[in-house]
């Protein structure tokens, strides 16, 4: 089975390998205070920062998932005020999990078909929390680099955060346009679920440190002070950690994955554009998303397309919410290979002739 699940997805196929040097180096059992893992949390460090173009003074922080990475943004960096900006499932349940810490917490909602104008947001609060989902898993929408670029122009004193789960380390991210980016590692990273990274600019860092909240043990002043070491609050999910470090060891830069990944997207809309019964849900080019593809067909299609995709050996997402009855999702993510795509593509293209 070949899993285009948007998430949890397909995972590299060294990942075996990998596991197994891990239980014969001992990685399983290692004590997240020793010289070991110090050596494997700088070693992953660097090996991110060179392979994903994260500046150098940027902090890499390791948490659960990408949902812990939201609670962690509500709880020690959305101070007074936080706008969540989005079109989508995801973007709307950060909004709803920083609105139940945090009741100032405001959402604003754009259509999935719009691209923002950065120039129309200029927040009272100036030292807000800004909140954008750079690619939305659920309607396969994407927020460019250039528009992140732009809302710091009205807002200077904001902290931009970017959820970017289903992108980072598929296509090139602009690190240096937002204060804080994070991605759990099922997604584009091509690993198994069970570990996120947030990164953080140094003004990001002096802002955790102005507020200063400490109720939680996720608070991020501490974490602050144990990634000053090389540690974390409590003891990660080492197996995890070695395992990105291993991938990103093997891993092309970000800007050759970029191009692939644009390719691979770009050779997707000719096969649709050749299907007279499938389409691209997301019509407006400047906000698709390069990683995941929502589909979109009549109803009675979609429902032949998810009955005989599990028995032909594919695993496609669902459609999320209301649009579950008249779309499908495919991954567009690294992991996947040619010749996985191209046998898709012909059992989609032999469905419609039956
Ligand atoms: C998958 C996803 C999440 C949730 O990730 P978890 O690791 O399950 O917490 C959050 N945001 C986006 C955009 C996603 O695609």
């Amino acid at each position: 089975m070949v899993s285009f699940y948007p998430g949890p997805s397909r995972v590299y196929d060294a990942i075996p390998a990998y596991v197994k040097d891990a239980v014969k180096e001992g990685i399983v059992s290692m004590n997240h205070r020793s010289p070991e893992f110090i050596a494997l949390a700088k070693k992953t460090d660097r090996l991110l920062k060179q392979k994903l173009s994260i500046p150098k003074n940027y902090t890499i922080f390791y948490a659960s998932s990408a949902t812990e990475c939201w609670e962690i943004l509500a709880q020690s960096l959305s101070g007074e005020k936080s706008y969540h900006l989005f079109n989508g499932a995801f973007g709307k349940k950060w909004f709803d999990y920083t609105v139940a810490l945090k009741h100032q917490a405001e959402g604003i909602l754009f259509s999935r078909e719009e691209a923002l104008h950065p120039e129309e947001y200029v927040f009272p609060y100036q030292q807000a929390l800004i909140c954008l989902t750079q690619n939305e898993t659920s309607n396969g929408t994407q927020v460019s680099n250039d528009i992140l670029k732009r809302f710091r122009v009205n807002n200077r004193d904001a902290i931009i955060a970017v959820d970017a789960t289903s992108s980072m380390a598929g296509i090139f991210l602009d690190f240096k346009q937002a204060d804080v980016w994070f991605a759990s590692v099922q997604k584009c990273f091509g690993l198994p679920a069970g570990l996120a990274v947030m990164v953080c600019s140094p003004k990001a860092i002096e802002r955790v440190r102005h507020i200063n909240e400490r109720l939680h043990y996720n608070s991020l002043p501490a974490m602050v002070n144990m990634m000053e070491i090389w540690q974390t609050t409590h003891t990660p999910n080492v197996l995890a950690i070695y395992l990105l470090m291993r991938v990103m060891e093997k891993q092309e830069n970000i800007r050759a994955i970029h191009k692939q990944t644009q390719t691979r997207f770009n050779q997707w809309k000719d096969f649709l554009q050749k299907q007279k019964n499938l389409n691209l849900l997301i019509e407006n080019t400047a906000v698709q998303s390069y990683t995941v593809l929502p589909i979109t067909a009549d109803p009675k299609d979609v429902s032949l397309v998810k009955a005989k995709a599990k028995k032909a050996g594919f695993l496609l997402g669902e459609g999320y919410g209301d649009l579950k009855p008249t779309t499908f999702r495919i991954a567009n993510f690294p992991a996947l290979q040619t010749k996985e795509i191209k046998a898709l593509q012909k059992f989609l293209s032999e469905l419609k002739t039956k």
